[in-house]
C-alpha cells in the first residue's frame, strides 16, 4: 500500500468515484425534477380537467331543478358525489381532494378524514393568499366553475415526509340558499392532493439502472487505469533495479530505455548521462590514485639510488679507506656527485609539485629569440666540438610568458639534445624559431640516437627513461628465451642505443610540458630511432593591446639567419 503504483492507483480510484458520484448525483437530480414536473403538469391537467367536468353535475345536484330548487342537496354532498369521489377513482394517484373556503378551511366533503371546518392539509398559507389575490383579479368573471387563471400547483412534504404535489383549483359555486339567486355565489377552492407513487417507483428504478451503470464504469475504469498506471511506472521501477546495482558498484550499468521524450523517459536519459560522468569521473580518479601511486613508488626509488651509494661509499670510508688520503678524496667526491644528483632531483620534484599546484606565473611580454640565444648560448658550453646553431626565421618574435620558466624548458630540451645527441665533432643541434599558424615555434632539434616508436608516446611521461624500458624489454626479452629455450628477437637485444646511458631522472621533459601547459602551450616530440629527434613547442601570440615587445637584446641571437 505504500508504494507510488497503490498511491497512484486509490488516487485515480477516488478522483474516478468521486466524478463518477458527482455525475450520477446531477443525473439523478435532472431526472427526478423532470419526472416530477412532467407528473405534476400531467396531474394538474388532469385535476383540472376532472374538476371543470364535475362541476357541471355538481351545479345541477345543488341548484335542483331550475326555478323552485326542487331536489336541491348540499354542497357538501354534492362536491363528494360529483368531483372528490370520481376524482379519486378515476386517478390513484389522487389521495384526497378538498373543497375549501378563502380562509383554508375544509368546506366539503363533508364525511371526509378531515372534519368540515377544521383546516385543511398540506394548504400552504402564501399559495393560499396567492389564490385568493388572482381570485380578486377574476372577480368580473360570472360563469360557474373552475377559475383557470387562478389554479396553482406546488410540492410539499406529506404528513408521512415523503413528497406530495398540491393542486388549488379555484371555483365559483352556489350552495342550496343560493340556489335561487343566479347571480350570488360563493369562491371556494378545489384542493387536490397527489402522491407520486408511481413516479417514485419509476424514480427507484432509474436510479438503480444509474447506479449499475456508474458503478459498472467505476469497474471498468480500475479494470483499465490500473494496468496503465503499472505500465506507467515500470520504468522507474526499472531506473530503481538499476540505481540499486549502481549502488552496489557496478557503474557500467544503464538503465535505456526506450521512449518517445516522455517525463521518465528524459529522466532516464538524464540518469544514464549522470552515471556516465560517474563512471567517468571514478574512472579519472582511479587513474590519478595510479599515477601518483606510481609517482611515489618511481620518485621513492629514484632517490634510493643516490641514498644507497652514500651508504655505501661512507661504509668505505668508516672501513679505513679515510687513512688513505686519495681514496678517501675519491669516495668524498663520488659522495658529492650523489648529493648534488638527489638534490637536482628533489629540485625536480619540488618543481612538478609547484606547477601541479597551478602556481601563478610571472607573465609578461618577452622576446622569444633574446631568450633562445641566452640558452644557446649556455648550452654551447657544455656542446664542446659539436655545433648548436639558432636560426630565427622571423623578427620580433614575441609572446607573452614567465621568462625564467621558458627559458628552463630551452635548457631542457637542449640539455637532452645534448645528452642524446651524437657525442663526437660530428654532432650538431639546431634551434629553430619562427611564426606557426597559431603563434610562434621554437624547435631542438639534433642527429643522436633518437628514440623508438615504442619509447615516443612515453618520454613526457614522468620517471620514463627511453634507456632503462629498453634494458627493461631486453630483461623480459632473456628471461622469456631462457624459459622458452628459443634465441631472443634481434631487436630486442641489439639495438641501436648501445652507447653508455646519460645520466637523468626522466622529469626533464614533464617539467617542460607542465611549464608549457600552464602557459597555454604545446610541446611535442618528432624522433627517428638512429637518425635523431626534434621537440617543438608552439606558444600562442600575446594577447591584443599588451605591452610592446621589448627591443631585441644584443648580441648574436637576435640575429634572424642560420648562426654557428
Ligand atoms: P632525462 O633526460 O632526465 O632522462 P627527460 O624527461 O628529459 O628525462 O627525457 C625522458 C627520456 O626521453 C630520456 O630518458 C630519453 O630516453 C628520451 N629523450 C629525451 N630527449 C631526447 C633526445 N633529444 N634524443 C633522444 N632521446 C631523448
Amino acid at each position: 500500500m505504500r508504494t507510488l503504483r497503490w498511491r497512484l492507483l486509490l488516487t485515480y480510484v477516488g478522483v474516478l468515484a468521486m466524478v463518477l458520484l458527482i455525475l450520477g448525483l446531477v443525473l439523478n437530480t435532472a431526472i427526478s425534477r423532470a419526472l416530477y414536473a412532467e407528473d405534476q403538469a400531467r396531474l394538474t391537467g388532469e385535476a383540472t380537467a376532472a374538476v371543470a367536468l364535475g362541476q357541471r353535475g355538481y351545479e345541477r345536484l345543488i341548484n335542483g331543478r331550475s326555478g323552485d330548487c326542487a331536489g336541491a342537496i348540499s354542497y357538501q354532498q354534492a362536491f363528494d358525489q360529483a368531483i372528490a369521489s370520481p376524482l379519486t377513482a378515476g386517478h390513484p394517484a389522487i389521495s384526497a381532494v378538498y373543497l375549501v373556503d378563502q380562509n383554508g378551511s375544509v368546506l366539503a366533503p363533508e364525511a371526509g378524514p378531515v372534519a368540515v371546518g377544521s383546516a385543511a392539509p398540506d394548504l400552504s398559507a402564501t399559495r393560499l393568499a396567492q389564490v385568493n389575490a388572482r381570485i380578486a383579479a377574476a372577480r368580473r368573471f360570472t360563469g360557474f366553475g373552475p377559475i383557470p387563471q387562478a389554479t396553482i400547483s406546488y410540492n410539499t412534504t406529506g404528513g408521512s415526509g415523503q413528497r406530495i404535489a398540491v393542486t388549488l383549483i379555484a371555483v365559483r359555486y352556489r350552495s342550496v340558499s343560493q340556489c335561487a339567486d343566479a347571480l350570488n355565489a360563493s369562491y371556494g377552492i378545489v384542493e387536490v392532493i397527489t402522491t407520486y407513487d408511481a413516479t417514485r417507483v419509476a424514480l427507484a428504478r432509474i436510479q438503480l439502472l444509474l447506479l449499475m451503470v456508474l458503478g459498472g464504469a467505476l469497474v471498468a475504469g480500475i479494470a483499465i487505469g490500473g494496468p496503465l498506471i503499472a505500465g506507467a511506472l515500470r520504468p522507474l521501477a526499472r531506473m530503481s533495479q538499476v540505481a540499486g546495482r549502481i549502488a552496489q558498484g557496478d557503474l557500467t550499468q544503464r538503465v535505456r530505455l526506450p521512449h518517445g521524450g516522455d517525463e521518465i523517459g528524459q529522466l532516464a536519459d538524464t540518469f544514464d548521462e549522470m552515471v556516465s560522468r560517474i563512471e567517468q569521473a571514478f574512472a579519472a580518479q582511479h587513474a590519478s590514485e595510479e599515477r601518483m601511486r606510481q609517482f611515489i613508488a618511481d620518485a621513492s626509488h629514484e632517490l634510493r639510488t643516490p641514498l644507497t651509494s652514500i651508504r655505501g661509499y661512507t661504509d668505505v670510508l668508516l672501513r679505513g679507506a679515510k687513512d688513505d688520503p686519495e681514496t678517501a678524496e675519491q669516495v668524498l667526491i663520488t659522495v658529492r656527485r650523489e648529493a648534488e644528483r638527489m638534490s637536482r632531483l628533489v629540485n625536480d620534484l619540488l618543481t612538478l609539485a609547484r606547477l601541479d599546484a597551478g602556481r601563478p606565473l610571472e607573465l609578461r611580454r618577452v622576446d622569444l629569440a633574446a631568450l633562445a640565444g641566452e640558452a644557446v648560448d649556455q648550452a654551447r658550453l657544455l656542446a664542446g666540438e659539436r655545433e648548436v646553431t639558432m636560426r630565427s626565421e622571423a623578427d620580433h618574435l614575441a609572446v607573452y610568458a614567465d621568462p625564467d620558466r621558458l627559458k628552463q624548458v630551452l635548457l631542457i630540451l637542449l640539455d637532452n639534445a645534448l645528452k642524446y645527441g651524437r657525442q663526437d665533432a660530428g654532432g650538431w643541434v639546431r634551434v629553430r624559431l619562427g611564426r606557426s599558424q597559431c603563434g610562434v615555434f621554437v624547435s631542438v632539434s639534433d642527429n643522436g640516437r633518437g628514440i623508438s616508436a615504442e619509447d615516443l608516446p612515453h618520454v613526457f611521461d614522468r620517471f620514463y627513461r627511453a634507456q632503462r624500458a629498453a634494458q627493461r624489454r631486453m630483461t623480459n626479452a632473456h628471461t622469456a628465451a631462457r624459459a622458452t629455450g628459443s634465441q631472443p628477437a634481434a631487436g630486442a637485444v641489439a639495438g641501436p642505443a648501445r652507447a653508455p646511458t646519460p645520466e637523468g631522472s626522466g622529469l626533464g621533459l614533464p617539467i617542460a610540458l607542465a611549464i608549457l601547459r600552464a602557459h597555454g602551450s604545446t610541446l611535442s616530440a618528432e624522433s627517428q630511432l638512429g637518425a635523431g629527434s626534434t621537440f617543438t613547442m608552439e606558444l600562442p601570440l600575446p594577447p591584443a593591446g599588451s605591452a610592446p615587445p621589448p627591443s631585441p637584446m644584443p648580441g648574436p641571437s637576435s640575429a634572424p639567419s642560420a648562426r654557428a
